[in-house]
């Protein structure tokens, strides 16, 4: 540097500066640098900067200096896009690449003879941590609004939207769209007999199954309230949905859950509520709701352990007719 009070704010501050000159060779290169590259200015003299680091390379930091040096253009190189550009170490004195700095680098070009480019970098390592710790904790945040606590299937926030998302692309592409109502048959017998520790256990494993036996369709059940789930199938129509009700009722069925009080049978049954519509303009998803519901007292009118379908068109039939 010129002056020495010029070398001394350089090696003070508390970021790393790099002077070029019109080449690209190093002439300044501050204590901040030698600290977290571990070269010191005597080691990086008149090299340029991709012959110290191989990596800088075709990176978006050579082009920045390029564009410095050639056309006096300005760049500013965000952390994350431009993730450890530099192999500077956040906590100097150790070099893996956990430990890399997250760097934000800006360019800048000088006329100001022998230098020509200026190149500052800050560490924004922990910034950058503390961002994807929050990113994270709101993902989780997230899946927490939209899971039923007991079950860890979706719960009623989660129905809600899966329904009015399912239900205005339905609108919009004249197809079809289904709602099954699930409801354990007996459940309070189930409770009043076994407790209420057995009935949270036994609800856990319907909602388990149910989920698993949807796995490869890839739809979500929600816990509708109690010992009720709802089921949207977009993009299906009333045979489908019938056939779908009845491989779940089999399903929990043949989970083969003791229910000595119920008055369906000696396990744990289901009846199912199903409907399908293509939804017009001036329906909403409490319409599609409303059948799924009155087809499930049907079911259950009918005997329990049974399917029942409801369409907007017809009158309710069990859902094998
Ligand atoms: P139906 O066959 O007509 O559906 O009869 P049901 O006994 O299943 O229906 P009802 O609506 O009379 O009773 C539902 C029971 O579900 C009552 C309530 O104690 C039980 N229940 C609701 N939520 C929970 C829960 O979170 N845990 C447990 N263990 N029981 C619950
Ligand atoms: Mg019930
Ligand atoms: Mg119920």
């Amino acid at each position: 540097m010129e002056s020495d009070f010029g070398a001394q704010l350089l090696d003070h501050l508390q970021s790393g500066v790099i002077l070029l000159d019109d080449r690209g060779r190093i002439l300044a290169w501050n204590q901040w640098m030698a600290r977290h590259s571990r070269l010191t200015l005597s080691e990086v003299s008149a090299k340029r900067l991709d012959e110290l680091f191989p990596e800088v390379r075709h990176t978006r930091l050579e082009d920045a200096i390029e564009q410095a040096l050639r056309f006096r253009l300005s760049s500013m190189l965000a952390p994350g896009l431009n993730a450890a550009i530099l192999p500077l170490d956040h906590q100097p004195g150790d070099r893996r690449l956990a430990r890399r700095m997250q760097p934000l680098v800006y360019v800048t070009p000088m006329r100001h003879e022998p230098y020509a480019c200026l190149i500052q970098i800050q560490d924004m390592t922990a910034t950058v941590r503390r961002e994807h710790r929050l990113r994270a904790q709101s993902t989780q945040l997230i899946a927490t609004t939209y899971r039923d606590a007991l079950t860890g299937v979706g719960n009623r926030r989660r129905l809600d939207h899966d329904l009015a998302v399912a239900f205005s692309t339905a609108q919009k592409n004249r197809s079809s769209l289904a709602l099954l109502m699930i409801d354990i048959d007996d459940f309070k017998a189930y409770n009043d007999s076994l407790g209420h520790l057995k009935g949270d256990d036994c609800l856990i494993l319907v909602a388990k199954a149910l989920q698993e036996g949807l796995r490869l369709r890839g739809d979500c059940v929600s816990r509708y309230g109690g010992e009720e789930f709802a089921l949207p199938l977009p993009e299906t129509d009333r045979d489908m949905a019938c056939a779908i009700a009845e491989r779940l009722r089999l399903l929990i069925e043949g989970l083969d859950l003791p229910h000595a009080a119920s008055r369906v049978g000696t396990r744990v049954t289901v009846s199912i509520g199903v409907t399908a519509m293509i939804p017009g303009p001036e329906q909403s998803p409490s319409d599609l709701l409303g059948l799924a519901d009155r087809a499930l007292y049907r079911a259950k009118d009918a005997g329990r352990n049974c399917c029942f379908f409801n369409g907007p068109e017809r009158d309710a039939l069990p859902a094998w007719s």
